[in-house]
């Protein structure tokens, strides 16, 4: 039975945290409703009174992995019985009382929508009960307001560059996503709570805000859509760069091509997933769009701002999946010319209705066509750094450049990674540099 001392005593917590940005923005949140409870931030486990496994299920063999991993902490559990330890994320959501039964050291199971109940569940739990908290829907309003009972100022000081999340859950079960089960249907937050956070990231220093949701362009509360949101946003003084992540194609329309031209903070960049190249795929995947239509976005993007740059997701191998198939997505990928692919091969994710598909592909057959997707990816980029030599660009300075400290690393508007060679500027300064060199994965550059 877990005995932690009284909250008023210090306390440590160490978070370790797996998957996709909304994890990492869950798991600021989750310290800052820690940091109300006394706790500090460590990264080592074995100094911790608090271990949290903030987990995702996106990924092959999720639960596994955690269970791992708990194992792995079962040593400390035993030095130490005072400690606790808890999973929460995706992978609780979805397993709930299992893991408690799984792993008799595991005190606290929590949901994607539970985090703000941290106190109570840790009160809970140092009367010595074990705790399973994933219960949805009596947190509508919490989750509609994200930040319910806390005042977030001056608790930590967010980076230069920061997410904050506008939606949370999907209503667009594709089929091979786990998304709409683990965090709930879509549920977008009140505009005047988001441009309060984002005010406050501004007052504490950030220059850049990436807008978070699994849909995040289908954004709609109090009668705000996504598009009047960004413009909103758009007016808060010193915040110079926003971007988001991910839109949905089928909700990619004129209106946010226009904001994309037309509004001075939102940087001329759009993520746009579009996992295949083949409509027979697309439409087993339940993406409800064609390439013909997704095509029609990408050009609406560029005939109001040709030099936006576009990056995209892709899975190679989804069940069914022909050569075909296959070749249309390289043919896509040389019609769009992306400046950044995230490939994946695919793989079953329990509880997903790709799931049970017929023709799921030998592991070899998708091994070599992700291999296919990365060459093409590395000559497209290799050949788009080179015609961007000599152009100039704004650069947002996020630190000294690891490899030489007397020069700098950060990001274009078009999020093209940038070495400033020889650069004493500053983390948050915007400086205007002309490209001198093309890697594959980065450009080099001189300041203006
Ligand atoms: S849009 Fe599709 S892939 Fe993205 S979170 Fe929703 S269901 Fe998952």
């Amino acid at each position: 039975m877990p005995v932690s001392p009284s909250p008023l005593i210090s306390k440590k917590v160490n978070i370790q945290t797996f998957g996709c940005q909304m994890n990492e923005y869950d798991t600021d949140k989750m310290l800052e409703v820690l940091r109300h409870q006394n706790f500090t931030y460590t990264d080592d486990c074995k100094e911790a009174d608090l271990i949290i496994l903030n987990t995702c299920s996106v990924r092959d063999k999720a639960e596994q992995k955690v269970y791992s991993l708990l194992g792995r902490l079962n040593p400390l559990k035993k030095k130490k019985p005072d400690l606790i330890i808890g999973v929460g994320g995706c992978v609780a959501q979805q397993e709930g009382e299992k893991i408690l039964k799984r792993d008799k050291n595991v005190d606290l199971v929590f949901g994607t929508d539970n985090f703000f109940d941290l106190p109570e569940i840790l009160k809970e739990v140092r009367l010595g009960n074990r705790v399973v908290q994933t219960a949805r829907k009596a947190y509508k309003q919490k989750v509609r307001n994200f930040i319910p009972d806390f005042t977030f100022e001056n608790v930590s000081k967010p980076g230069v560059k920061t997410y904050l999340a506008i939606t949370k859950g999907c209503n667009n079960f594709c089929s091979f996503c786990i998304v709409p089960v683990t965090r709930g249907l879509e549920v977008s937050r009140k505009p005047d709570n988001i441009l309060r956070e984002a005010r406050q990231l501004v007052e504490q220093g950030t220059k850049e805000i990436c807008l978070l949701g699994q849909n995040v362009n289908s954004y709609n509360a109090e009668g705000v859509d996504f598009v009047e949101l960004l413009g909103n946003l758009n007016k808060i003084p010193g915040l110079e760069r926003i971007r988001f992540t991910s839109p949905h194609p089928k909700d990619f329309d004129e209106s946010l091509a226009d904001a994309l031209r037309d509004l001075k903070s939102l940087c001329e960049q759009l993520h746009l997933p579009l996992q295949s190249g083949s409509d027979a795929v697309l439409q087993r995947m339940k993406r409800h769009y064609t390439l013909e239509t997704y095509l029609k976005k990408v050009e609406i993007l560029r005939s109001r701002v040709p030099h936006a740059t576009i990056s995209t997701d892709l899975i190679v191998g989804f069940p069914g999946e022909t050569d075909a198939d296959f070749e249309k997505t390289l043919e896509a990928m040389e019609s769009v010319r992306f400046e950044q692919v995230y490939a994946f091969k695919y793989s079953i994710r329990p509880g997903t209705p790709a799931e049970t598909l017929d023709g799921q592909l030998e592991e070899s057959i998708k091994v070599e066509r992700l291999q296919r997707v990365l060459e093409t990816q590395d000559r497209i980029v290799t050949e788009k750094h080179r015609e961007m030599m000599g152009t100039e660009l704004e650069v947002l300075v996020e630190g000294a450049y690891p490899r030489d400290p007397s020069s700098r690393s950060g990001r274009s508007r078009g999020h093209h990674p940038v070495v400033i060679m020889k650069s004493d500027a500053a983390i948050g300064d915007l400086v205007q540099v002309r490209v001198t060199g093309a890697k594959k994965y980065s450009l080099e550059a001189e300041t203006l």
